[in-house]
């Protein structure tokens, strides 16, 4: 478990409790990571924890704060890196009881999580000129395009729709569109769709309800994950997990929120959803199933946070979900 910075000691705090509600026993190892591993170890990504996730290889994380345009590099992005986290999956749906814009969104953002413009190339060739550099590999785009067929064909979704920019980057999205077609025809039975990002963020914000699975590469899915969350309530709902072929870390797509951190008004149903997901995996999916009706049976209640309408605290949130599952 890696509480993380800003409103992350609040969310997971809230996480851990609806899981050991529902019943899932598990010795949580808490590990510090970014500022306040700084702080303690004067090392933002301490060897203890990397230890720690290559023993469990399971994580619960929260978000860890990043310097805009100054300071150490992204310690979620090393993170991924570090453990080869290739796939980031966000599933975004609508939850019963919830009013927003739209109805009927369930759909998925499969995001490539190890390279594109997040491989943190940059350099300044002259003052005032810097480059940055974009880098897509056909292995990355590969297996990232097979992750999606693969989960839409085991959780009987029927469309994938690869989202690239190929008009303008020819050979970076354009690989990255070839080797999705290539990975589409070994899965028939699932329908395959090309949109340009421009038009799919509108399409979303029209008519969501089109969408299935999206594949994306690392920084449009960054892009149109926080835009998903807006469909279907806010980043406050939604869950995710950075997955790969031996690791997995489950965090909620917000970050670290430093505007409301440790005023008990951040939304932990993102969080708790991700501990779904993780309790999933684990091999646990009727607990996994449990916790998701407790969160959507306290929604209908309306027993929720303010971002939500509601006007419970972070805490009396998690305890309301907690509740449900002891009843
Ligand atoms: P970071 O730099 O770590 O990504 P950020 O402030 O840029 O942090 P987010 O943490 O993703 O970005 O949040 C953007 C805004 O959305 C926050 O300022 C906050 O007001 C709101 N927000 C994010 N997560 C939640 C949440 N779980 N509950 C309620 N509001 C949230």
């Amino acid at each position: 478990m890696i509480p993380g910075d800003g409103i992350g000691p609040e969310v997971i705090g809230a996480a851990t409790e609806v899981i050991a509600a529902a019943g899932v026993d598990i010795n949580w190892d808490r590990q510090l990571a970014g500022i306040a591993a700084l702080e303690t170890f004067g090392n933002p990504i301490p060897d203890e924890l990397l230890r720690s996730i290559r023993k469990n290889r399971v994580a619960l994380k929260g978000p860890l704060m990043t310097g805009v345009g100054r300071g150490f590099r992204s310690i979620n992005v090393a993170l991924r890196k570090t453990f080869d986290l290739y796939a980031n999956l966000r599933p975004i749906r609508n939850l019963p009881g919830l009013r927003t814009a739209f109805k009927g969104v369930d759909l998925v953002v499969v995001r490539e999580n190890t390279e594109d413009l997040y491989a943190g190339i940059e350099h300044q060739i002259a003052p005032g000129v810097v480059e940055s550099v974009k880098v897509i590999t056909a292995k990355a785009s590969r297996r990232i395009a097979r992750f999606a067929f693969e989960y839409a064909q085991r959780e009987k979704r029927h469309k994938v729709t690869a989202i690239h920019k190929a008009n303008i980057m020819k050979l970076s999205d354009g690989l990255f569109l070839a080797c999705a077609r290539e990975v589409a025809k070994k899965y028939p039975r699932v329908k395959y769709e090309e949109m340009i990002v421009d038009n799919a963020c509108m399409q979303l914000v029209l008519r969501p309800g089109q969408f299935d699975v999206l594949l994306l590469e690392n920084l449009y899915g960054d892009i149109v994950s926080d835009l998903c969350a807006g469909l279907v309530g806010g980043l406050g709902v939604v869950p995710g997990a950075n997955l790969g072929t031996r690791y997995a870390i489950f965090e909620a797509v917000h970050g670290t929120a430093p505007d409301i951190a440790g005023k008990g008004l951040v939304n932990p149903i993102g969080a708790i959803l991700s501990g779904a997901m993780m309790v999933k995996h684990l091999g646990h999916p009727e607990m996994a199933d449990a916790i998701e009706g407790a969160v959507e049976s306290v929604i209908r209640a309306r027993e929720c946070t303010r971002d939500l309408g509601g006007s419970l605290s972070t805490s009396e949130c998690g305890d309301a979900v907690a509740k449900r599952l002891r009843d």
